[in-house]
């Protein structure tokens, strides 16, 4: 690996008042658990030039650093290149063979808690997700709401249905949002960009309701219905209530 420092990080239980400082061209390879990636991001924010996210591969070729990872929800896989600067980076395995340190939790991050709004089975783990753009109003979000509680599922939400306040922003889904892997995801009023489907895994299965025949969700949707939500949504909650009533 010459050129390239390499270094795996220990997340330390308690605070390091000073950290070291690393010279150019070192990747810190921080584990990927939620904790680490947390410390990863603060270490980046402080000491970093470069947060490479998640990598499933790194090599060095040509004294530059190849760190390799999976995007838009495992779909494709990008090669980013460095010649040089403090690299940080998550990795599920610790790199072997490499020198390993300590760092602790940074001292100070402000943390804001606020209670969830409506629907409160998690997206984690959630078997069905229930998820709605920009296309719903708050009577389409309160429609998700109920079916989602028909179903045992969560409910998700497109970037700019958060921005119109039409879901909690834990509801996220999408490239700066959450990555969801559930068996089944009813997208309604959502368009399919990349950003909104680099959040749902390639495994699960997409049901898609939109109004626009051309939409490009229907190209992702393994089953597609072009329709009003509007009259759509009240029909399939119903019907799920005389499911669940027989
Ligand atoms: C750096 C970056 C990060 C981003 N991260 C995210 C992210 O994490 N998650 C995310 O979602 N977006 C993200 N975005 C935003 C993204 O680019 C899109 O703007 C967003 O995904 C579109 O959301 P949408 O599908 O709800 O809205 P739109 O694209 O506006 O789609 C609305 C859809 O609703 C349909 N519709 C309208 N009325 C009805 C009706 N009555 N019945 C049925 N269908 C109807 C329309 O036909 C349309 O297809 C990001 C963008 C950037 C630049």
């Amino acid at each position: 690996m010459s050129g390239w420092r390499i270094v795996n990080v220990m997340v330390a239980g308690t605070e390091v008042a000073s950290e070291p400082s690393f010279a150019e061209r070192t990747l810190l390879v921080f584990p990927a658990s939620g904790e680490g990636e947390a410390l990863a991001g603060a270490f980046a924010a402080l000491h970093g030039d470069y947060l490479l996210g998640r990598l499933s591969a790194f090599a060095i070729e040509d004294d530059k650093l190849v760190a390799t990872r999976m995007a838009y929800g495992g779909r494709i896989s990008l090669q980013v290149r460095l010649a040089r600067g403090i690299a940080v980076a998550t990795m599920r395995e610790p790199c072997a063979g490499t020198e390993t340190i300590s760092l602790g939790r940074p001292s100070s991050v402000p943390v804001a808690r606020s209670p969830l709004a409506g629907n409160r089975i998690g997206l984690e783990g959630a078997h069905i997700v229930v998820s709605g753009g920009r296309g719903l109003d708050e009577t389409g979000f309160a429609l998700l709401d109920r079916i989602a509680a028909q179903v045992d599922g969560a409910v998700g939400a497109s970037l700019p249905a958060i921005d119109l306040g039409l879901a909690s922003v834990s509801r996220q889904i999408g490239q700066s949002g959450k990555f969801v892997t559930p068996a089944l995801y009813l997208a309604v009023g959502l368009s399919g960009t990349p950003q909104h489907l680099a959040g749902i895994g390639s495994a699960t299965r997409i049901v898609a309701i939109n109004a626009d025949r051309d939409a490009p969700i229907f190209r992702f949707a393994e089953l597609g219905v072009v329709a009003d939500a509007r009259t759509l949504l009240p029909e399939l909650t119903a019907a799920l209530g005389r499911r669940v009533s027989t």
